[in-house]
């Protein structure tokens, strides 16, 4: 569990364990399409924007304006709400400075196309307790075996080399496994047994990996 900083810890959670994880299968399989759940993480990402943008730059405290980008993500619902078309982000208004500033999301990992959930569930999906069959996942989600490898040594190379990694892993009481990633992450949060709370606060954990990080980040 995280020493603090999450605000999707429901009250009064107990310390019990949740090892059960196979029957969520079903259920992290529907959220990747669950268009209610991206209004969740895109109402996140509007609040993380404006603290952002409440703080101003970071180079020079200027105010900042918004300078969002176009994206094109993979994955999510049929219909995805045109406001998932765009990366919140800020310029700083002050001449000569005009840093950018690029929030922390929920929804988008830096520069990688699939949303972050895809990102965090397929690899799960694939190698969790009852794993669901490469097939299934290629012809179902049309994310190809490919991809799939390129995500898991993601996770497991340069994730736990990243920044973020190095300052955040102490917040569990017991390490979150790196050879297992991104499952052992996911089940660091087990003690939230509703299973889209559970991923919404892993995505919440993992939001500044996606924000203005240094590029050695490896996003
Ligand atoms: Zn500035």
């Amino acid at each position: 569990m995280p020493s603090g900083g999450l605000d999707a810890f429901p009250e009064g959670l107990s310390s019990f364990e949740f090892d059960d994880q196979k029957g969520d299968a079903p259920l992290y399989q529907s959220l990747l399409r669950d268009a209610s759940f991206y209004s969740l993480l895109l109402r996140a990402d509007e609040d993380l924007a404006a603290a952002a943008r409440e703080r101003g730059c970071v180079r020079c405290g200027g105010v900042l304006h918004s300078a969002r980008f176009p994206r094109k993500p993979r994955g999510g619902p049929a219909e995805l709400d045109p406001r998932h078309r765009h990366r919140l982000s800020f310029c700083c208004s002050v001449e000569g400075c005009r840093k950018r500033v690029t929030p922390a999301s929920l929804r988008f990992l830096g520069r990688k196309v699939f949303f972050s959930v895809w990102v965090l569930l397929l690899p799960v999906l694939r190698e969790g307790p009852t794993p669901v069959r490469l097939s299934r996942l290629e012809e179902v989600f049309a994310v190809s075996r490919r991809t799939l490898l390129r995500w898991r040594r993601w996770w497991r190379e340069t994730v736990p080399q990243s920044g973020f990694w190095q300052a955040r892993r102490g917040d569990w009481a017991a390490p979150v496994e790196t050879a297992a990633l991104p499952g052992s992450l996911l089940q660091a949060f087990t003690a939230i047994v509703e299973a889209s709370e559970r991923v919404r606060a892993t995505l919440r954990w993992l939001a500044p990996l996606g924000g203005t990080v240094p590029p050695a980040y490896g996003i």
